[in-house]
């Protein structure tokens, strides 16, 4: 379907099943409504097809180009209908899925993923081993029948509400580095997975702790060959980077415009929230050709560091602009409207640090893109 065929039909049927998709629950809602209604939203717009339009027909998808992808999910997030952070994690871990993961395993999971009938998470990340991921230690061994893996992963967003984990482990030498690493596709309901969620500061436990103690993984979950989990995480990171922010940019936007209806008069400085709007509008228009690359067909790889850097630019900015419009509110308004901005500002806050932090994006950008030399 063409993207502007898509988008008509698309608010048409919004509108008509208002109801059918509203929240159960006033404001934010807790990560436990978030979640139920994530679920419900998928499922609705799965079933109508919305959700299967932009992925590959082998996985349960209508097939066309990507674009209508961006645009679901910036109509969800404008209308309010789901929270722009967890319904990123599609669009992070299902392209690698589908690009590494045997056809028949990919065939069978990513429809679960869409349609909201299972809930991923990334188990990249490892205490001391965030920015240095080549370094990770979660170790696999090859046993009779399959993996089998020992260590620990940390800040794992959603684990507790996750059926699978897409895990980097290690399979080599520790001085084998990015070469000795593994990717798998674990059931987070194994034999020997702890998850102990973590509060943040927003006062959500969005993410975990996940220990992993002799799990049994077979063979045939290996994302891609032994040792190219590397490739994976370079295939993954360029999506969590780029093209899944691209309706967190929409849901910016239309939070800028309630902070301007409800900032008091002369609460604001003109000049900052032209900025903020000009940073705003430098964001989607790079987040609009990479959503065109992809579209294409185009590999995306570390020109993304671009997108992610603005991106947390633009989120600090946006609720930097709360603290000056909106402080009595952020400080120590009570009620569901205030506990919003409060948990909004909290947790733009982490912007510069998921999906890699805003040094590392730069070091990627001067080496990789400005060819300016190492960072060491
Ligand atoms: C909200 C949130 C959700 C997350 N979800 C997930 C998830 O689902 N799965 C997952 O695997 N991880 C997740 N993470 C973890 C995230 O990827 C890491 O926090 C991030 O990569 C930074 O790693 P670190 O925390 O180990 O910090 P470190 O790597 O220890 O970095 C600490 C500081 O040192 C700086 N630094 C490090 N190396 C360099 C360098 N070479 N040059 C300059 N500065 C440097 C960093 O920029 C940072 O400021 C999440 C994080 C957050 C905040």
């Amino acid at each position: 379907m063409e993207l502007d065929e898509f988008r008509t039909s698309l608010d048409a049927w919004l509108d008509e099943q208002e109801g059918a998709l509203a929240p159960d629950h006033d404001g934010l809602g807790t990560l436990d409504e978030q979640m139920a209604q994530l679920t419900k939203v998928k499922r609705l717009t799965f079933d109508a097809g919305w959700m299967r339009w932009g992925w590959p027909v082998r996985v349960g998808g209508l097939g066309g180009t990507t674009l209508p992808r961006a645009y679901l999910g910036e109509a969800l997030t404008s209308r309010d209908l789901v929270e722009p952070g967890i319904y990123s994690m599609a669009e992070v871990l299902a392209p690698t899925m589908i690009d590494f993961a045997a056809p028949e395993l990919a065939a069978t999971m990513v429809p679960r993923l869409l349609r909201g009938d299972e809930t991923w998470c990334q188990g990249f990340s490892e205490p001391g081993t965030g920015s240095n991921l080549a370094s990770l230690s979660c170790r696999a061994v090859r046993s009779h029948g399959g993996w089998r893996v020992t260590g620990q992963k940390v800040w794992t967003s959603l684990a507790q509400y996750s059926e699978r984990c897409v895990l980097l482990t290690r399979t080599g030498s520790v001085e084998s580095a990015h070469r000795g690493i593994t990717a798998l596709f674990v059931d987070m309901d194994s034999p020997g997975i702890t998850v102990r969620p973590i509060e943040s500061m927003h006062g959500v436990e969005e993410f975990c702790e996940v220990f992993f103690d002799d799990v049994a993984v077979p063979f045939d979950r290996t994302l891609g060959e032994e040792g190219q989990g590397w490739s994976v995480a370079m295939d993954l990171l360029p999506y969590e980077r780029s093209t899944s922010l691209w309706h967190r940019a929409a849901y910016l936007h239309r939070r800028l415009q309630q902070l301007l209806d409800a900032a008091p008069p002369d609460t604001l400085d003109a000049a900052e929230v032209g900025q903020t709007t000009q940073l705003l509008y430098a964001f989607r228009a790079r987040s609009r050709s990479t959503q065109h690359r992809l579209a294409r067909g185009e590999d995306l790889g570390p020109e993304t560091s671009i997108d992610k850097v603005l991106l947390a630019t633009i989120e600090q900015a946006v609720f930097d602009l709360v603290g000056d419009g909106l402080a009595s509110d952020l400080a120590i308004g009570d009620g569901t409207t205030s506990e919003r901005w409060r948990t909004e500002f909290l947790y733009s806050r982490a912007a510069t640090i998921y999906g890699g932090s805003a040094e590392i994006q730069r070091n990627i950008i001067a080496r990789r893109l400005l060819d300016l030399g190492s960072d060491r």
